[in-house]
Order: C-alpha cells, then sequence, then structure tokens
C-alpha cells in the first residue's frame, strides 16, 4: 500500500534528535512558556522574514488570538466584517465567527483554487474590516493585487498560514506579507509538531503585546490581569520538538518539490486536472490534489491498485450545519471543487518508485 502520509517514517528519520531535544526538557524542569518557546519564537519569527513570533496552543487559536487582539485594540468590533475564500479549510472561518465577526465568502479562482482577487471589492461595505486569505494547499496568494485592496480600503490582511509554512512570494516568506499571520504545527502539516501547536507572526509591535497577554489569562504580570483572556500557550516540549522540525523543513520542501514536478511531468491524462502554480517557490506542496468529475470511482480505482487517496475538503464551509444561515446560498466555484477535488500522496519521504506507481496508475485510470 501507498500511504497517503506516513508520520511515523517522517519523524522517526530525526528520532535521536527529537529523544535529546525531549530530555533536555525533562531535565531542565520548566514546561510552560521557557526558555525552548522562545528560542523557537525566535527561530520561527527569522524563517518567516517576519519580526515576532509568538506561540500558542493550535493554529485555529492563532487565528482567534489574532481577531480578538484586533477587538482589544479597537481597530475591529463585533458584527464587522471579515472576506474569506468560500472553499476554505472550517478553521479559518470559524476564527472569525468565534469573536462575532462576520464572514463574508468570496470565491476562489477555479485553477488556483486560491481566493480570486478580482471579487473581493464587490463584497465590501462599510463594515469590512479584514481579509483573511489562506493559502490553500501550500500555494501563496496574489499577494501584491490582495494588498492593494486593502491599503485603498483600510483593511487589514491576515494570513492563513497552516498549509504553506516557507511558500516564498517574491522572494518573501509567507508570514511576512500581510498585517499578522497565523501558523499551524498539527501533526500533518508541512512543519508539524508531535502534538498540537500553532503560532502567530507578525512586525505590529502592538498586536504582539495583545496577544502575548490574551494567550496567558490576559496577563503580562502574574497575577494582574488587563483582558479577559484565555490559556493557549504553546508548551516547552512541543516547541522543543518544533526547533527540531524546522531545521529540516527546508531540505522536506525541496523533497516535495521533487514529487510534485514529478506528478507535473508524468501524470498525462486528459480525465484529470492538474495543480495550476506561478513557480515552483510559490508551492510547497502541503497537498497535491487533483480533480476529476469522477472522483469517487477514481478513489476506488486508486484504492484498488493500493494507492491511498483522500478529499480536501468535502463538504462547502456553507453547506456545514454549523452555518445554518448559510445553507440555502450558492457557491458555484466552492462546490464544483468541493465535488471534485482529491488529493493524492505527497511526501518527504515517498519512494521514487512510488512516485512512478502514482503516476502509472492514474494515467492508466479510463
Ligand atoms: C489545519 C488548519 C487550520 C487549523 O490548525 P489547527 O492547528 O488544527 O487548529 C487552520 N487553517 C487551515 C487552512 C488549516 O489547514
Amino acid at each position: 500500500m501507498i500511504p497517503f502520509l506516513d508520520l511515523k517514517k517522517i519523524n522517526s528519520q530525526y528520532q535521536e534528535e527529537l529523544k535529546e531535544a525531549c530530555a533536555r526538557v525533562i531535565d531542565s524542569g520548566w514546561y510552560i512558556l521557557g526558555s525552548e518557546v522562545k528560542a523557537f519564537e525566535k527561530e520561527f519569527a527569522k524563517y518567516c522574514d517576519s519580526n515576532h513570533c509568538l506561540g500558542v496552543a493550535n493554529g485555529l487559536d492563532a487565528l482567534i488570538l489574532i481577531f480578538r487582539a484586533y477587538i482589544e485594540m479597537g481597530v475591529m468590533k463585533k458584527g464587522d466584517e471579515v472576506i474569506v475564500p468560500s472553499n476554505t479549510y472550517i478553521a479559518s472561518i470559524l476564527a472569525i465567527s468565534e469573536n462575532g465577526l462576520v464572514p463574508v465568502l468570496v470565491e476562489p479562482n477555479q485553477y488556483t483554487y486560491n481566493l480570486d482577487h478580482a471579487l473581493i471589492e464587490e463584497k465590501l461595505t462599510e463594515k469590512t474590516k479584514a481579509i483573511l486569505t489562506v493559502h490553500l494547499y501550500g500555494q501563496v496568494n496574489d499577494m501584491d493585487e490582495i494588498n492593494a485592496i486593502a491599503k485603498k480600503h483600510n483593511l487589514k490582511v491576515i494570513e492563513d498560514c497552516a498549509q504553506a509554512h516557507g511558500a516564498l512570494y517574491k522572494g518573501r516568506k509567507v508570514g511576512s506579507l500581510g498585517d499578522a499571520a497565523g501558523f499551524s504545527f498539527y501533526p500533518g502539516k508541512n512543519l508539524g509538531a508531535l502534538g498540537d501547536a500553532g503560532a502567530v507572526t507578525t512586525s505590529d509591535i502592538e498586536l504582539v503585546n495583545t496577544i502575548s497577554a490574551l494567550r496567558n489569562y490576559g496577563s503580562h504580570e502574574k497575577y494582574k490581569n488587563i483582558y479577559k483572556g484565555i490559556n493557549s500557550r504553546l508548551d516547552e516540549m512541543q516547541a522543543a520538538m518544533l526547533r527540531v522540525k524546522l531545521k529540516h523543513l527546508d531540505p522536506e520542501i525541496s523533497l516535495r518539490r521533487d514529487v510534485a514536478f514529478a506528478y507535473k511531468n508524468g501524470i498525462k491524462n486528459p480525465l484529470l486536472i492538474l495543480p495550476n502554480i506561478n513557480d515552483m517557490q510559490s508551492h510547497v506542496w502541503h497537498l497535491f490534489v487533483i480533480r476529476s468529475s469522477e472522483r469517487k470511482r477514481l478513489a476506488a480505482y486508486m484504492l484498488e491498485n493500493d494507492i491511498e487517496s483522500l478529499v480536501h475538503y468535502p463538504i462547502p464551509p456553507h453547506q456545514q450545519d454549523a452555518y445554518k444561515e448559510w445553507n440555502k446560498t450558492v457557491w458555484p466555484v466552492s462546490e464544483l471543487l468541493h465535488q471534485e477535488v482529491l488529493s493524492i500522496p505527497l511526501s518527504p519521504v515517498m519512494l521514487k518508485k512510488e512516485v512512478i506507481r502514482v503516476i502509472e496508475v492514474l494515467n492508466n485510470f479510463q
């Protein structure tokens, strides 16, 4: 069987380093907000070409805390609107509604699967305060166009980088392309912890100060609370794991690109639509997503040939029970994508012969 993603194989490559880091944390006697978190924050900010990084409990919290901080700072208030792609993973949208803000869906471009910037302006009202752009599947958005719209209408730009650690736009890393960014280090992400973890990057010092209090009960100083904060901290153990994994991220991205390149060149079946990319640097291939009008049959055929595949994602946000208020609305591009997309195996530990086998099987699909 060619697995979709073999996490054990990925992490066991770094077994010794991970165990050493783990022992270091155990021996330190300090487990929350200590030297490992501080060091990781510094290293990850530098990696992202950003001035600051704050570790938090997970990717959803990273996004929630950015909006919460903007509310505390008086930049936004409950009822304000935030532009977000209609085909994103639900967490992007939850981060908006969790804060009493209103998500305003905008359709993606049907070839890049990222926000169609040409459709943003018609959705703006006097309540619009931000654009939450998602680098979906690992590909950077058209940031010049998005930032130009934001500048013209005085909007914040927040990047959801959960799938795109290390992707470049005109030589700059994601996480530094807007006003603030949220990252997830969920184990299956390109930079994955060994449990839940997340981070915010930004160069806005007021935002840094606000979030660093909000993630810690609303407190900078023990027992003195300036906000009604939450507990959302990155712990020392996960920070130590991430420091090890971060060192290997660029070589892993390069291996992901090799697989993607082989797929792009090798899969030549007119029944399948392959992903479109601007340039190799702009995509870090968290997922290699193909499209077929007969997805169900394709997935079953792949499984018969011992190849796993997954769907990202099967149900569009506007058709979820959680967002009943949208259930009667129609988002044709998003709906089409949700019917057709299929993610095929791609990882830094895939063998050449497995890649060749996937290509062969897909080319024989009829
Ligand atoms: C994974 C993911 C998140 C949420 O991250 P968690 O760490 O699982 O909370 C948010 N947005 C996108 C696009 C994601 O893929």
